[in-house]
């Protein structure tokens, strides 16, 4: 359709539906109270599916409800089921209101529903629905969004959290929280814990959103304000500055379906002064293998030239912590030079992945108390050294990580020698075999439930100080 016959076909739509409307007001009977939305057919964003509709006026209720059709069974039914409970909650409020004996009603209870599809991915449908219910005993509509969004392949529905690298959500969180902040309107009416507290009820309930070609958006419950307005938030982040951190190929295909036991053992593998074209690429390759993640502790001088490798880290999972720029020794260091070294290491990891790292290794592990005043994020030791450094020698590294293994420890490594990489894949292999689950740093404090804070040491998942 090009341009001219665009805006024809938009001018007649617009007509068409001036005329629906006016024939819909002077119908209809009982427009009191501004309750009535019109809401056609025609005012579905549609990129794939047909519209099926619901339509019930009894007496009682008046429900009138458009759903997507997707064409695919598993998705279809699911849609299907998802529309029916919206439906029935509907209908069972109403009937307890009569039970309570609220018989006589202003105008007729009402439930309307209307939707838009994207098509973003090959395999991935998004659907939002904008829900109207018209409660007679409740002073205003209720007005409110809800999602799905669907894996078509796996007939799976997605949450945010799915299509979100697990070290990238808090920084997406922050970004919402961000945008709500600068845009004017939210701005004007919400203060900073407002929206702080709006959008991590939201993460806490499941983030209602969609994912389009260019953007995610996420809608967030109304909130009434004092002076009787209310706002319906939401904000969109363009794919374009979190690809990096997306989950899913450009098919549509999930990367990361990640589920952590927390009643099983787990182990966090670490490597330091990386990146490296090969060993590191060996490692992470066997961690794809096998389903775990490691944190790589990467030098700031070797981030420009390994971006690739950088971003392969992030994209499957795993952590990248801050393990100094040019690898002095900061306990002989000032503290301005501690900071330069941190501070240039973590700009060179934002500028190339878009992620922020939260973690630090001190070099040779080394702290006192000017490292500790100069580096305000956690430091993580270890409790299993290989010296695969001096070694270097694959058997003895794989049987010094293996003696040392147990819940909760964190095992170093150097992903920069031949004999780790190959060490690192009977490693991955074995304690994987042996049922340990191979987490990130952050993951571990998450699961076991200590905790980090800057400035302090750890040691394992059980020791710091
Ligand atoms: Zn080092």
């Amino acid at each position: 359709m090009n341009k001219q016959n665009g805006r024809t076909m938009k001018y007649f739509q617009l007509l068409l539906l001036f005329f629906l409307s006016i024939a819909m007001i002077s119908c209809s009977k009982d427009n009191r109270k501004n309750h009535d939305e019109v809401i056609s057919p025609d005012s579905i964003y549609q990129e794939i599916g047909n519209t099926q509709v619901i339509k019930e006026f009894n007496g009682i209720t008046k429900i009138s409800v458009y759903y997507p059709k997707i064409g695919d069974e598993v998705v279809d039914q699911k849609i299907m089921e998802y529309v029916n409970s919206i439906v029935t909650d509907f209908k069972n409020e109403v009937m307890l209101k009569q039970e309570q004996g609220e018989i006589a009603f202003d105008y007729t209870p009402r439930l309307a529903v209307q939707y838009e599809t994207y098509a973003s991915y090959p395999n991935i449908y998004s659907i939002k629905f904008r829900i109207l219910e018209g409660m007679p005993w409740e002073e205003k509509k209720r007005d409110f969004v809800q999602t799905l969004c669907f894996q078509v392949e796996e007939g799976k529905n997605l949450r945010l959290e799915d299509i979100i690298a697990t070290s990238f959500q808090q920084d997406f969180y922050d970004q919402v929280i961000h945008q709500l902040k600068t845009k004017e309107i939210y701005g004007k009416y919400l203060d900073e814990d407002m929206i702080q507290n709006l959008v991590m009820n939201a993460v806490q309930n499941g983030l209602q959103f969609t994912l389009t070609q260019d953007k995610i958006t996420v809608y967030f419950p109304k909130y009434d304000l004092l002076s009787g307005l209310s706002l319906s938030p939401t904000t969109s982040i363009a794919i374009t500055a979190i690809s990096k951190n997306l989950c899913l190929d450009e098919q549509g295909k999930l990367l990361l379906g990640r589920k952590i036991d927390p009643d099983k053992p787990m182990i966090a593998l670490t490597f330091d002064d990386g990146p490296h074209d090969i060993y590191t690429v060996r490692i992470l390759d066997a961690l794809k293998k096998y389903g775990g993640k490691a944190t790589f502790f990467v030098l700031g001088q070797r981030v420009d030239n390994h971006s690739k490798v950088l971003n392969r880290m992030i994209k499957e999972g795993s952590e990248i912590g801050n393990h100094s720029y040019s690898h002095p020794l900061l306990t002989t260091s000032t503290v301005e030079k501690i900071k330069r070294e941190i501070a240039k290491t973590q700009e060179a990891i934002i500028r190339c992945t878009g992620y922020t790292p939260k973690l630090v290794r001190p070099t040779y592990g080394a702290v006192n108390q000017t490292v500790r005043s100069a580096i305000h994020y956690p430091m993580i030791e270890w409790s299993v050294d290989t010296e695969d450094w001096k070694s270097r020698n694959v058997d003895m590294i794989v049987k010094e990580a293996m003696k040392g293994a147990k819940d909760g420890a964190i095992i170093l490594m150097h992903d920069v020698y031949p004999t780790t990489a190959t060490a690192a894949e009977k490693v991955i292999q074995k304690l994987t075999k042996e049922g340990y689950q191979l987490v990130t740093i952050s993951e571990l404090f998450e699961y076991r439930g200590t905790g980090l804070n800057a400035g302090k040491e750890y040691f394992s998942s059980k020791y710091s100080k």
